[in-house]
């Protein structure tokens, strides 16, 4: 792990030892710029700085994201974090305020005509759960642009290879074959086929189990190849049997031209396009760096490579073809990042009828600490003396304000991080 170092002039240098940052430090020749993670700034200004190759990689998940900053002529995972997103709890609060406004209209029941249709959703408008996992990630790449000499991004763009050159389960034989093929293979069909049976119909209804069915079928001389294989369930696969997709067509009167259609296009641009993930890609265009784009084959055929074990930041230094053969993943330690939002926007607090209790003010900030921040707090004497670091979690009427669960006095406590939406594993780094 290296320290994040600026100039005076806030201009990102090369990142440095944790030893020689402390040096640093020691010796009044830089301050701490930033806990979280941690950056220090020197007193004096570097004129034409040597940096060195740095990639930041990205890894996006539903739930949790990897990123890792790789030197990439030595190797060295130079930062590493894994951002822990909060997608449940936005739906949670969204149907929570759903839930109120629909009691409220509905207690008066007169009909009341729609005034103007005002819904309408703008181009590439994603649900606010999804929406706040770019913007988690996005937020965190721009902030360790600032604090890094970034020179370009790779990013888990697609979750299989159209190209399958590179894919690491295809071998031998079915390798020659050319497209996805081996064990991915099914779950590329079923997920291309939302794990539908693709003949399906009103008339005749499906099996529970679900199998691989070739359009064209084996016996004339129909492939395996990804383009000839459809989601179908046991009994509408068996039923087809031998015929062509016209046979079986004519025999349930059915018109199944459409499906393939669908199985000829590639994955990439039938189903699973995931629109969280293009949408991220769009907005990584505005770091302005150069930006790779890999897929979860070949991220996990890196990783299995280099022996490294499963984790998202893991994940995240592998995505890419420009991964470096060496990577270096002892001692790093990485930051964990949990999404926890800027509070509500919500001014009067309703009680379980929905009916107004409270009003809050307007104000954010009290006696210069705001919810959220992270403060250390030195407490003289009483229950809780001693010097106790954490996430102000609640601000008083009163002066006293709740850390981890008890309240302390403002005289006694010392912001160490500004609130930013995220809180950051208490991690002693540096
Ligand atoms: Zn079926």
């Amino acid at each position: 792990m290296r320290v994040a170092v600026l100039d005076t002039t806030k201009k990102p240098l090369a990142p440095t030892t944790p030893r020689c940052a402390r040096l640093l430090l020691k010796s009044g020749k830089a301050a701490v710029f930033r806990r979280y993670p941690f950056v220090i700034i020197l007193k004096r200004e570097i004129e034409k700085p040597t940096l060195p190759d740095l990639k930041l990689k990205i890894d996006p998940g539903s739930k949790t994201s990897g990123v890792a900053i790789v030197n990439q002529q030595t190797g060295e995972v130079v930062f590493a974090a894994e951002i822990e997103h909060r997608g449940y709890a936005i739906k949670a609060s969204l149907d929570a305020r759903r839930l109120l406004r629909r009691g409220r209209r509905q207690r008066k029941t007169r009909y009341r005509k729609p005034r103007f249709d005002n819904r309408a959703r703008p181009e590439g408008w994603l649900p606010p759960s999804l929406e706040s996992r770019v913007e988690n990630v996005y937020t965190v790449a721009r902030r360790l642009q600032r604090m890094y000499p970034l020179k370009g991004v790779a990013y888990e763009m697609v979750r299989f290879d159209t190209q399958l050159m590179q894919n690491p389960e295809i071998s031998g034989v079915e390798y020659q074959q050319g497209e996805l093929q081996g064990f991915k293979l099914r779950e590329y069909v079923l997920i291309k086929f939302y794990y539908r049976c693709v003949y399906a119909g009103a008339d005749s209804p499906c099996d529970q189990v679900l199998n691989l069915d070739h359009l064209v079928p084996r016996s004339r001389g129909g492939s395996n190849r990804a383009s000839n294989l459809v989601c179908a369930c046991r009994k509408h696969n068996e039923e087809k049997g031998n015929l062509s997709l016209e046979e079986y067509s004519k025999l349930r009167g059915v018109d199944f031209a459409a499906i393939k259609a669908q199985a000829k296009a590639p994955l990439r641009d039938a189903a699973a396009v995931n629109a969280t993930r293009w949408a991220l890609f769009n907005r990584l265009k505005a770091l302005d760096l150069p930006i790779e784009t890999g897929s979860g084959g070949l991220t996990k055929f890196n990783r299995i490579k280099r022996e490294a074990p499963k984790a998202h930041w893991i994940d995240a230094a592998c995505v890419g073809e420009s991964t470096p053969e060496n990577l270096k993943i002892e001692d790093v330690q990485p930051l964990q990042i949990r999404a926890v939002g800027h509070g509500s926007r919500r001014m009067c607090q309703t009680d379980k009828y929905g009916f107004p209790k409270a009003h809050r003010t307007r104000k954010t900030t009290f006696c210069g600490f705001e919810t959220g921040d992270i403060v250390k707090a030195d407490i003289p004497k009483g229950k809780f003396a001693g010097r106790h670091v954490g996430r102000l979690t609640a601000i008083r009427q009163r002066p006293s304000f709740k850390l981890k669960g008890f309240d302390v006095h403002p005289k006694h406590l010392k912001r160490i991080h500004r609130s930013d939406g995220f809180n950051y594993q208490m991690k002693t780094v540096g």
